[in-house]
């Protein structure tokens, strides 16, 4: 059997991050288990592939949640990166952080180091921002983070919009204040994406002492005792092992680590054993707490040449786009989609944002894998930031290859779908504003929705997941976490769990960054153990 210093399980967000950081002492021995492909290629580069990348199984896992009781019995589509990179390769490469009083409340749950002062440094240390250079911001981190290359006039009315209704702007989500519609920050360079594999692994793939190896997919963990020691995987139809001397980090994000965990033997002990699967260590939490934001999409068919979508006038300027990538690697194939957006209180009451805005320069229908709505227009999208809903991820077999059983129990909680309904009515009120008037043409789906009622129907007709799922494997100090503030899992050694499901709470944001801070820190904490 190989044997390696530490085996990281998943390259993604957080797997490519930890796998750089650590190889960077050449004494060290590192190897990367990914169960997709390289994600080298133009699907994953050009940011206009993710059209392509999202609603299909090309490099994604695509996966689906049980039936959702408050959802009119629905089962969502939960797209996830598989490929290096992870979702990171298909994401909306939108660079926001959170509130600061997300991190406090992490610190103020227990878990000591997790606090916004502590977290900044290596939110700036990952982070090489081409415009902001101040308190806030990294300058030379590998992740590329800038303003959008897509020229786009539409950005303007959003935020003209904004503005006639009433809201405040903000010149940067991650600065002094998060409140306020902007254009969001993209992790390009040269309006290319920059995956995290693209940012922390290309760099180092000549490095002797880190093996990355795609196509292989971790089965289980294996023990020697209570003691973690090497990762079973399956790659080119051949099962292998691999060794760990030091340490095993599993990476596989919210839906996989907890599955991987519950594979080895590590969750709740009667239902491990109600799959055949032998008890390790009695750990409950495992794939508790699973939190998303939920989101509405208020659709508008309109006019102009700015806005994605099929027809003949529609696909000549997107074959001018094409030759005009090639040449500036500006425009319409460096979209984003969700190009502009902002961070907005319901209640003028409140502390801090309570909703999420996202301006799409398409029309953006379940998930875009509807071919009926392939016509030009525009989506504002609305999401509960700080959901009080609390799903889970259990198994659905003992079969390593099956899908975990996904449900995220989406308003289960009364007042996340009060808060989805105020959001609505505030989208709307944007929408509605006059900067939108020369552009539009029909309200489509919500057009004869008005009141509480209706609102509360459309919501639960039409809901979808924003892609920020976490929580599954939570860090604290009481007997229902599952790591501690070190991310180390509770009541075994050799093992920890690095990636967004480690959040104790979901933040008010998007995850990305915010994932592959928490790798950098436990980079720290690996080197110091
Ligand atoms: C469509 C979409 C749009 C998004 N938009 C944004 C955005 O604009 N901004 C933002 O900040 N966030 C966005 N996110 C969220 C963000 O990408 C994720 O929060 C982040 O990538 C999570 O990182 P992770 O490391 O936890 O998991 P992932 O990045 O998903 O990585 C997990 C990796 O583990 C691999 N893996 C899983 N199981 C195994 C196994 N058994 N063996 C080997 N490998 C395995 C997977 O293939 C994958 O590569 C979006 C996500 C999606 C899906």
């Amino acid at each position: 059997m190989d044997s390696f210093d530490y085996v990281i399980v998943g390259g993604g967000a957080a797997g490519c991050v930890l796998a750089s950081r650590l190889s960077e002492d050449p004494t060290v021995r590192v190897c990367l288990l990914e169960a997709g492909g390289e994600g080298r290629n133009w699907l994953v580069r050009v940011p206009f592939g993710m059209v392509l990348s999202v609603p299909t199984p090309l490099i994604n896992w695509g996966f689906k949640t049980v039936p959702q009781k408050e959802l009119n019995g629905r089962r969502l589509y939960q797209p996830r990166g598989r490929a290096l990179g992870g979702s990171s390769a298909i994401n909306a490469m939108i660079y926001t952080r959170g509130h600061p009083s997300d991190y406090d409340a992490w610190a103020a749950a227990g878990n000591r180091g997790w606090s916004w002062s502590e977290v900044l440094p290596y939110f700036k240390r990952t982070e090489a921002n081409a415009r902001w250079r101040d308190d806030y911001h990294g300058d030379d981190g590998p992740l590329p983070v800038g303003d959008a290359f897509t020229d786009n006039p539409m950005h303007a009315v959003f935020l003209d919009a904004a503005q006639q209704a009433g809201f405040p702007r903000t010149d940067d989500f991650n600065g002094a204040r998060q409140e306020g519609v902007g254009v969001y920050q993209v992790t390009q360079r040269m309006g290319e994406r920059w995956s995290a594999a693209r940012a922390y692994l290309e760099p180092h793939v000549l490095r002797a002492n880190l093996c990355v190896l795609t196509g292989a997919r971790a089965r289980r963990v294996l023990f020697e005792g209570r003691r973690a020691h090497a990762v079973e995987y399956r790659r080119g139809g051949r099962i292998h092992s691999v060794a760990a001397r030091a340490e095993i980090i599993v990476c596989a994000g919210t839906f996989q680590s907890p599955q991987l965990l519950m594979l080895s033997g590590v969750g709740d002990g009667e239902a491990l054993r109600r799959c055949g699967i032998a008890v390790v260590q009695h750990l409950p939490g495992v794939g508790e707490n699973l939190q998303d934001h939920l989101d509405y999409t208020l659709i508008h068919r309109a006019r102009s040449p700015h806005l994605i979508g099929f027809s003949p006038r529609g696909v000549a300027h997107l074959l001018r786009e094409l030759v005009r990538y090639q040449r500036e690697r500006r425009g319409m194939l460096a979209t984003n989609v969700a190009e502009a957006g902002g961070f907005l209180k319901t209640d003028a009451a409140l502390a801090k944002p309570d909703v999420q805005l996202h301006f799409c320069v398409a029309i953006v229908h379940n998930h875009g894998r509807t071919l009926r709505h392939l016509f030009h227009g525009y989506s504002l999208h609305v999401c509960v930031l700080r959901p009080a809903s609390r799903g889970s991820v259990r198994l659905a077999s003992a079969d390593p290859e099956a899908a975990p059983a996904i449900d995220p129990a989406y308003l289960s909680e009364p007042r996340d779908l009060d808060v989805l309904v105020r959001g609505f009515r505030l989208a709307r009120r944007i929408l509605d504003a006059p900067a939108f008037a020369p552009y539009r043409r029909r309200e489509l789906f919500t057009a004869n929705v008005h009141s509480e009622e209706e609102i509360r129907a459309a919501i639960r007709a039409r809901s979808e997941t924003i892609y920020h799922p976490a929580g599954t494997c939570r860090m604290g100090d009481d007997r229902s976490a599952v790591v501690d503030a070190e991310l180390r899992v509770r009541g075994v050694d050799g093992l920890r769990v690095v990636d967004a499901s480690v959040m104790p709470t979901l933040i008010g944001g998007n995850t990305q960054a915010p994932t592959m801070m928490i790798a950098e820190k436990a980079a720290d904490l690996l080197r110091r153990a």
